[in-house]
């Protein structure tokens, strides 16, 4: 699914040749994107307007329009939007027609392409509707002031759950999904599955940090291309060839060499460091298992670990 890395990217590119200029038409060819309204009703609600800004929220990108009215956009698990395709290209759900330009791109056509379907849109009308919209929905932007230590320090205290699943929670922190996850984790040497609340000031500071970095090497990379995901010009982005752990298991750890381990946590797959990312202590695992699993396979590792404390 697109995170926030890959909506962003999708967003600068888009910006520059939308923004100022008008939807002459807008195409519904599967209705599902617009439900529960029909999509003659958002077309029609659509057309003639003008693109004042292209913005992003989390994982979602809004189309800002004159008349006060917004466009709210998620490309969910596999949507893509190609700017003036050839050939036509396949699941195409939605064509927008972009006029007002000048030269040979006087006119263009935005393709939104999906397998999956799952891709939503939703008209929101007025300036407070669209606040109320996201803060029933999100939590701070990660990029933004309100996103401190402070704040992973309070929203995780009480948490039981593991922080990988917290992260994931869009109202903690908005745009983070489990690329960025296990990633963020990884950059701050915390095991994916240590119950939020057993995080430490410390580690809450590290954290959001880590957090940062993450996502900002993935926009630099202009996001990560897994599934569909592709760029205006259908393009993939490159940051999957620049992931530290996620999708590496059995690959070496870069920063102490061990073996990288798949685990499930949160129901997700996940991706960390068992020596870098050490187990919290009391907390049955399945990564713990599957770090014990591998040093029985590999004895002379084995014996450099600190053998456990006998019981009394
Ligand atoms: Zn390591």
């Amino acid at each position: 699914m697109p995170e926030l890395p890959e909506v962003e990217t999708i967003r600068s590119q888009l910006a520059p040749l939308v923004c100022g200029r008008t939807i002459e038409r807008v195409e519904i060819l599967d209705p599902r994107w617009c439900m529960p309204l029909s999509r003659d009703e958002l077309a029609d609600a659509l057309t003639g307007r003008r693109v004042e800004a292209l913005q992003r929220r989390g994982k979602y990108l809004v189309w800002r329009l004159d008349g006060d009215l917004s466009l709210v956009h998620h490309l969910r698990m596999s949507a893509a939007i190609l700017c003036d395709p050839r050939p036509e290209p396949q699941h195409l759900r939605v064509r927008i027609v972009i006029g007002g330009g000048r030269g040979r791109r006087r006119r263009l056509t935005l393709a939104i392409v999906d397998q999956r379907r799952f891709g939503t849109a939703q008209p929101v009308f007025g300036e407070a509707a669209l606040e109320s919209f996201f803060e029933r929905r999100l939590g701070p932007e990660p990029f933004g002031t309100d996103f401190t230590a402070e704040h992973l320090w309070r929203v995780t205290r009480g948490r039981k759950a593991p922080i990988k699943a917290l992260l994931l929670d869009q109202r903690l922190v908005a745009g983070i999904g489990n690329i960025y996850a296990d990633e963020a984790l990884f950059r701050a040497r915390i095991h994916p599955a240590r119950p939020g609340g057993r995080l430490r000031r410390a580690q809450c500071g590290t954290l959001r940090e880590a957090i940062l970095d993450a996502l900002q090497a993935g926009i630099d990379a202009k996001g990560a291309t897994i599934d569909d995901l592709r760029h205006l010009d259908g393009a993939r982005g490159s940051f999957q060839d620049r992931f530290l752990v996620h999708r590496r298991a059995g690959e070496p750890c870069p920063t102490c060499g061990e073996e990288i381990v798949r685990t499930v946590v949160g129901g997700r797959a996940t991706y960390f460091c068992g020596q870098c990312q050490p187990p919290p202590r009391g907390v049955p695992v399945s990564g713990a298992a599957a770090v014990s699993l591998r040093r029985l396979r590999a004895p002379d590792r084995a014996r450099r670990s600190p053998p456990p404390r006998a019981s009394p």
